[in-house]
């Protein structure tokens, strides 16, 4: 392989790029996707994917329970309530 064949930074390439505005966006931030995302394990959660930095969990930390955002771990603890 000749030398300076690699691409400089995919990465940092990726991060110049303007944001397409027919690209969906998630999280309570609506933006489109970056980074870190998390799932909302909610069937009815009308996002689904957010931001680690968003909802506060630290980058790349992996998380083995199940995770609910904001709005639906709100509306499940009322649930929760009521039995
Ligand atoms: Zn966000
Ligand atoms: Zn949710």
């Amino acid at each position: 392989m000749p030398p300076g064949a690699l691409p400089a930074s995919a990465a940092a390439l990726r991060a110049d790029q303007p944001v397409d505005p027919n690209e969906p966006t998630y999280c309570t931030c609506a933006r489109v996707s970056f980074g870190d995302m998390i799932a909302c394990e909610s069937e009815t959660c009308p996002v689904e994917w957010f931001h680690y930095e968003c909802v506060g969990l630290p980058p790349g930390q992996e998380l083995k329970a199940k995770w609910y955002c904001p709005g639906c771990s709100a509306s499940l603890k009322v649930k929760i309530k009521k039995k």
